[in-house]
């Protein structure tokens, strides 16, 4: 596909905050975005040109939404890998609907890690109670029992710490089966951002350090407080993941840093990534420009970052309600993502403050940075 001219539609699959960023993005290169969502009002549709508003699994609203657009990728990955296959028999689809299939499935994704030779946590399918019990011989415990589908922010796992909670777990999950995971020992989470062109050109952001609250993440500090050589490994491995996928788009790698050194692949997530929400505001070309540029056939620019940065998620009712505070903050660049009502657990917006490149505070000069964000 040559580059899409400007004036041109793309279709965003999700009508989630990461679809209104990548519609901000895609405005700013002269393209106009076209929305699929069953949600009337959401936060992606208030900023693009275009909606349909449907089940992403009704053959008849995926046509139309089809009919509307040049090129079409997606925020969301709980669309059926069949509906994105109606979807590329119509436009062409970037990511690949492969690389959904993949990334929806936590045994396809695994294989796939591995296969390519990107380590992760040990890890076993089990389909039953006693491949459970035999895979709990193997890895031992604690572990941690998985969905292998529509699992996020921790929903759909449980950690298992003893044999006596290994039946309650197994009845308590679904769907089945279930991939149990060696418990991973992590001095910090990481995550890397990679994009990848059409040609094969890919361009990776600095590794980042997240950490999480309530299987929520919380923070992200950019770059990473870890040495040069990991930083750059991780960056490999992403780039590497990238190209074993043959992706065209844009490519989220979570990863751990395990205490011993290694650098394991916790989970990839085909699409913009709240870890690099940070990219807004501290780089020439966000995460969301690099997304559209690939999905358009845009030359990718060098994903450079001109500051550090401190990203602070807005979760919830009581985070939200500092809404007038954040923006009486100096220096504190608030980002809202129109979402009418606040709930337990519903990221509302975020929050992101620059240092000097080389200037990031430890952890206390991190939380005083935040304001009134920054208050445990
Ligand atoms: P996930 O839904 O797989 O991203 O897991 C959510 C969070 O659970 C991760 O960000 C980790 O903090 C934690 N976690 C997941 N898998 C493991 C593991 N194998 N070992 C230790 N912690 C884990």
């Amino acid at each position: 596909m040559s580059a899409l001219p400007p004036g041109s539609i793309i279709g965003i699959v999700g009508g989630g905050q990461l679809g209104r960023m990548s519609a901000m993005a895609a405005a700013r290169l002269g393209y106009r975005c076209h929305i699929l969502t069953p949600e009337p009002d959401s936060p992606a549709a208030q900023v693009s040109a275009g909606v349909t508003i449907g089940d992403f699994e009704d053959p008849a609203a995926l046509r139309e939404f089809a009919a509307h657009v040049d090129v079409i990728t997606f925020e969301f990955e709980n669309i059926s890998a069949e509906g994105l296959d109606l979807l590329a028999s119509l436009k062409p689809v970037r990511p690949s609907p492969h690389v959904l299939r993949i990334s929806q499935d936590r045994i396809a994704e695994k294989s796939f890690l591995n296969a390519s030779g990107a380590p992760t946590a040990p890890w076993r399918p089990v389909a039953s109670l006693a491949e459970l019990e035999a895979a709990v011989a193997v890895l031992g415990l604690p572990a941690i029992l998985k969905t292998t589908r529509l699992g996020y922010d921790g929903k759909g796992q449980a950690l298992l710490r003893t044999p006596g909670e290994l039946a309650a777990a197994w009845h308590e999950l679904s769907p089945k089966p279930l991939v149990l995971e060696g418990f991973v020992d992590f001095a910090c989470e990481i995550s890397v951002i990679v994009a990848r062109s059409e040609d094969g050109a890919t361009v990776a952001f600095d590794a980042v350090e997240n950490t999480h609250r309530d299987h929520i993440l919380d923070t992200t500090l950019a770059p990473a407080r870890i040495g040069a050589p990991l930083a750059e490994a991780a960056q490999a491995l992403a780039c590497h993941i990238a190209e074993r996928l043959e992706l065209v788009g844009l490519l989220a790698v979570e990863m751990f840093v395990a205490s011993d050194g290694r650098v394991l692949v916790n989970e990839i997530a085909p699409r913009p990534h709240n870890s690099g929400h940070w990219t807004i505001d501290a780089c020439p070309a966000s995460q969301f420009e690099l997304h559209i540029r690939a999905v358009a056939g845009l030359p990718l620019p060098p994903a450079i970052r001109h500051s550090d940065a401190v990203m602070k998620n807005l979760v919830g009712v009581a985070e939200t309600e500092l809404w007038p505070q954040i923006l009486a903050t100096p220096g504190l660049i608030p980002h809202l993502y129109g979402k009418r009502e606040a709930r337990p657990g519903r990221k509302m917006g975020h929050a992101t403050r620059l240092f000097p490149r080389g200037a990031l505070p430890g952890p206390f000069g991190v939380a005083a940075a935040l304001g009134p964000l920054g208050a445990p």
